[in-house]
């Protein structure tokens, strides 16, 4: 496999991480106004496409709208650097910047149309704006902070604490019992759309752990032998999603209904009936998910 083994879409970025710790400053001045530099707007999140494809823009388009802010410097690859430009300003779409070249398609979308280093890379841009447009003020002293020189960074100008990008820890599990997994659906998908079961780290615990504790607390299964296989940044909720398989004790289901609209063990052939195009009652969560890529692994290791 080109990727190596981790199978998820928004993970294997091509690009090369530049050091966010070191001052980037002179160096995204100056790839800035490099026309060799390739810039990716976003509206929302939502990157812009054209023709099938993602839109990257010579830096050069940037001095045509020399007010569009913030940037971020993604990496590098081919000895040219690649950034993030967030262009959620704009009231709508079809009124940002560069609108005229593309559209800006929802990531969701996009994310099962774009070829899969475009993903990684729209992706990590997202996930960067994300964070940027929910940490506005100092965790430590609560006053406005600014955007660090790479766009990879917050700074605060009254303590001077710098703060970088919080990952929050999801484990994510497909749990088995024989030739079945459980699966659940939320309340606010529609009937038929199910996943694994999933929820956010708690302090003091190991994503083994939360593992274990969500698939009790959302459908009342115990699971035993708890293995990691992979995980995807997420970038809809700067989350890192860390997938486990584990074994159920049995089939026994306690729905938790706040949690969960319903959830049950959907048996092995009818997932690669799915997943060879016939129909059931439910559907396969889309190839972007890691949700999916636990269910591949599983029916086709
Ligand atoms: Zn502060």
């Amino acid at each position: 496999m080109k990727h190596g083994q981790n199978p998820n879409w928004f993970a294997n970025s091509p690009l090369l991480r530049i050091n966010i710790e070191e001052d980037q400053s002179a160096f995204v001045a100056e790839r800035l106004k490099d026309p060799d530099s390739l810039v990716i707007p976003l509206w929302r999140g939502d990157p812009l496409v054209s023709g099938g494809k993602a839109a990257f823009l010579s830096a050069a388009a940037l001095s045509e709208f020399p007010k569009v802010a913030p940037v971020a410097l993604l990496g590098v690859m081919d000895g040219k650097a690649y950034f993030g430009v967030d262009v959620s300003a704009a009231p709508a779409p079809d009124a940002a910047p560069f609108a005229d070249i593309g559209e800006y398609m929802n990531l969701r979308m996009a994310a099962g149309a774009l070829p899969r280093d475009d993903i990684a890379i729209i992706g990590h841009a997202r996930w960067l704006f994300e964070w940027h447009r929910t940490h506005l003020h100092c965790a430590n002293c609560g006053a406005a902070t600014d955007t660090g020189p790479s766009g990879a960074k917050r700074i605060c100008p009254a303590c001077e604490t710098e703060h970088f990008p919080r990952t929050n820890p999801v484990a994510i599990v497909l749990a088995i019992h024989d030739d079945a997994c459980l699966m659940g659906r939320g309340h606010n998908f529609p009937p038929g759309f199910v996943s694994a079961l999933a929820g956010f780290v708690e302090a003091g615990e190991t994503p083994e752990e939360c593992a274990r504790r969500e698939l009790f607390e959302e459908a009342g299964v115990v699971i035993d032998n708890v293995q990691y296989l992979f995980s995807q940044p997420w970038p809809f909720t700067c989350s890192l999603m860390m997938g486990f398989i584990a074994e159920a004790q049995s089939r026994d289901i306690t729905v938790d209904t706040d949690e969960l609209a319903e959830a049950r063990w959907i048996g092995k052939p009818d997932i690669l009936a799915v997943l060879g195009g016939e129909e059931r009652d439910f559907f396969l969560p889309p190839k972007f998910t890691i949700a999916r890529q636990l269910i591949e692994r599983w029916v086709r290791p």
